[in-house]
């Protein structure tokens, strides 16, 4: 067995159907006297219900997230906190809502309680995000990792369809990455497998039968996975190349994951082969970079860059930015790989292997 480090990552997660319950006692549990309830605008009734059931451990509701934590919200977020007199928050959201509990957090060394409603992940990482002048910046910080986060599959019984495949497609690319991370390990490695594999046999329940709440708690529970293995281990290429094509052409951020996570797969098929034994037994196929595309295009994901905006001009961009900093990835980056890599991602094409 080869070598490696396991550094675990601290954090309590309360997961079940009606685990929303619990959010009172879970506060308390960390000594909060004031929680400031953050949400994006149009959750703002969950957010609302949230701090009804914090009673007077609620501060105040925050219901301003954006995607990507513009640097504008962020302060405006801490400003409220400080006001407020906060000394924790409760997100109740995306990763959008988390990474504004972050931007407070980073600032203040507040606690997090993270209440997850899509698949994205962010709830089980210590990485931060934050938007300033269009150029996001991100990095790892310990004191931005939520200290208790809980999973109630009925918070998700409302996302949309259009928003929940794409979702729990990101959350298999972090698992796709985790597997072939500069420092990987085995129990990382088991989690992100079982990841994928809770992902893709739920997610086509989830869009077809969007009152499942069986297929939604097995997808909140790929999610959980996947974003451990996000938090733990180092990404690769398709996290680089998501996070290119997001920031300088303002692609949305799961549905670019869903298009590109296959090519990926296919550009590090033959490097990273214990990988993608994983994969291919997880999804039980022998062509893992063809079975996520087929995935994606079983949920209805757009599976072209095309349909989300980009055009064929800005491929040549694209490429020289994404090979401008070097970074690790198991196959080396080479231009004109990730140029031919963008191309077959652009108009859609299904990779093999
Ligand atoms: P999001 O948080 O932006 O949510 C997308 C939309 O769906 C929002 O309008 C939101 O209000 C709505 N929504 C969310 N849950 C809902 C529900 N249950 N019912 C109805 N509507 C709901 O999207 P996301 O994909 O979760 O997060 C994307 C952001 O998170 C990006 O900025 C990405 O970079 C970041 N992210 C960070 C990490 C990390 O570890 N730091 C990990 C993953 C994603």
């Amino acid at each position: 067995m080869r070598s490696f480090v396991y550094d675990a990552l601290p954090g309590r997660v309360v997961f079940g159907v009606g685990s929303l319950d619990t959010i009172a006692d879970e506060v308390a549990r960390l000594g909060v006297a004031k929680a400031l309830v953050l949400s994006t605008p149009p959750q703002r009734e969950q957010a609302e219900d949230v701090a009804r059931r914090l009673g007077s451990a609620a501060a105040g509701v925050f219901a301003e997230a954006e995607m990507h934590v513009p640097i504008e919200v962020a302060a405006r977020a801490r400003d409220e906190a400080r006001r407020l007199g906060a000394d924790a928050c409760v997100a109740v959201g995306g990763g959008s809502t988390t990474g504004l509990g972050k931007a407070i957090a980073l600032a203040y060394g507040l606690p997090i309680i993270a209440v997850p409603t899509t698949f994205a992940g962010s709830e089980m990482t210590p990485i931060w995000g934050l938007t300033e002048d269009g150029i996001k910046k991100t990095g790892r910080d310990p004191k931005v990792l939520p200290k208790t986060v809980i999973y109630d599959p009925t918070l998700v019984m409302t996302l949309p369809v259009s928003i929940a495949g794409p979702s729990g497609m990101n959350a298999i690319a972090h698992c796709v990455e985790a597997l072939y991370a500069e420092n990987g390990n085995p129990i990382i490695s088991m989690m992100a497998e079982e990841g994928i594999r809770a992902l893709a046999r739920s997610l086509p329940a989830v869009v077809g039968r969007p009152d499942d709440i069986e297929a939604r708690s097995d997808a909140q529970y790929g999610a959980w996975l996947a974003g451990a293995s996000l938090g733990s281990v180092g990404m690769a290429l398709h996290h680089k190349l998501c996070h290119t094509l997001g920031g300088s052409f303002n692609l949305p951020h799961a549905e670019t994951h869903t298009i590109v996570i296959p090519h990926a797969t296919a550009y590090n098929y033959r490097a990273a082969p214990e990988a993608m034994a994983r994969i291919a037994r997880a999804l039980g196929s022998d062509d893992p970079a063809g079975a996520i595309f087929d995935l994606g295009t079983a949920i209805g994901a757009r599976m072209a860059l095309r349909d989300l905006g980009m055009t064929e001009a800005d491929l040549d961009r694209a490429a020289d930015l994404a090979v401008e900093n070097p970074y690790y990835n198991p196959r080396p980056i080479t231009r004109d790989g990730i140029r031919a890599l963008l191309e077959d991602a652009f108009h859609g094409r299904r990779p093999s292997r």
